[in-house]
């Protein structure tokens, strides 16, 4: 199989768009998506100072990669889980990867902050695992992005992430998380950072091979904790409808992102709702529409529940 572009040899066939890439067209590919993604979608600029939420996949870790490479002033934010030996290597690939390019590295680490990992925090909250380091994640990247005066959070999730969840919401009818499903989510009040995903218009498979190629050295074990996670159910399931129709995961996430735009047209903004309900959280300051916010709310019950030093 021969390069579309130049005639080298190919490394990967993408049937999406008929093509085929060699090393080098590949990464220009890559890069190309990227790119159009950030400028069409008004994600950031070059003068911005952009937070890479990062965990040692080849998915953060490329993104960092594709940013520093066309140009943009990018630096990583980790959040160490304490889930035993996956922590520690997954900690190490991001060390290596930004020592190795002098990018400046934050790291959280639940143990020393919040006094105790992941698992047993779930566990002092009876609470699914993955749910708590959702609200965790979700709130020390927002946190961590507005005090150090960062523009913009980014995070690695591709084609696959956006498309495998919108089909997990649409299975559920889960309506209300659909107006988030977007590649951006504006800064809609103060203390809320704007979020984006610069890598909504590639496959995993195309980041996977950039990361080769580019020879990233990434964790290739997902979390222990992903076991059985439904969202790699409906992965699988896109995927065997992507081999027998290729460009199947692309219309079916993108077809909803335009449909989306053009019922924002009709209708007040999520923005607007926003501002009216959110409030800065009485404990900690950040935005929550709730009376405490959520990550407030669950280290109170931590504290309350458990053996551990759970500091707040
Ligand atoms: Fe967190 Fe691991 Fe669950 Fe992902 S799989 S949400 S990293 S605990
Ligand atoms: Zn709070």
């Amino acid at each position: 199989m021969r390069c579309r572009k130049c005639r080298e040899r190919a490394v990967l066939e993408i049937p999406r768009h008929h093509t085929a890439f060699c090393k080098t067209c590949l990464t220009d590919f890559v890069c190309a998506q990227a790119e159009r993604a950030i400028t069409e979608e008004k994600m950031f600029a070059k003068a911005d100072h952009v937070l890479v939420a990062v965990s040692g996949g080849k998915d953060s870790l490329s993104l960092l990669d594709i940013l520093h490479k066309l140009g943009y002033q990018a630096d990583a934010f980790y959040v160490d889980l304490g889930i035993g030996e996956y922590s520690r290597q997954s900690r190490a690939k991001v060390e290596q990867f930004t020592k190795a390019r002098g990018v400046a590295l934050h790291i959280h680490e639940l143990k020393e902050d919040e006094g105790a990992g992941i698992n047993e925090l779930a566990d002092l909250v009876h609470r699914p695992t993955c749910s708590v380091c959702g609200t965790l994640k979700r709130y020390h990247f927002n946190r961590t992005a507005v005090e150090l005066g960062y523009h913009v959070l980014a995070t690695g999730h591709n084609l696959d992430d956006e498309a495998s969840r919108l089909l997990g919401n649409v299975l559920h009818w889960q309506t209300e998380y659909l107006d988030k499903q977007g590649p951006v989510l504006p800064a809609s009040m103060e203390g809320f950072a704007k979020k984006v995903k610069p890598l909504f218009r590639l496959a995993e498979r195309e980041i996977a091979a950039y990361a080769i190629v580019n020879r990233i050295d990434y964790i290739v074990e997902e979390c222990p904790n992903s076991k059985g996670a439904k969202m790699l159910l409906y992965k699988d399931i896109l995927n065997r409808l992507e081999s027998e129709s290729p460009g199947t995961k692309q219309a079916f996430y993108w077809g909803f992102l335009a449909k989306q735009e053009a019922d924002a047209k009709t209708r007040p903004s999520m923005t607007d709702n926003d501002q009216a309900v959110l409030h800065p959280c009485p404990t900690c300051g950040q935005p929550t529409t709730a009376e405490t916010c959520s990550y407030c709310k669950l280290m109170a019950r931590a504290k309350k529940d458990g053996p551990a030093p759970v500091r707040m």
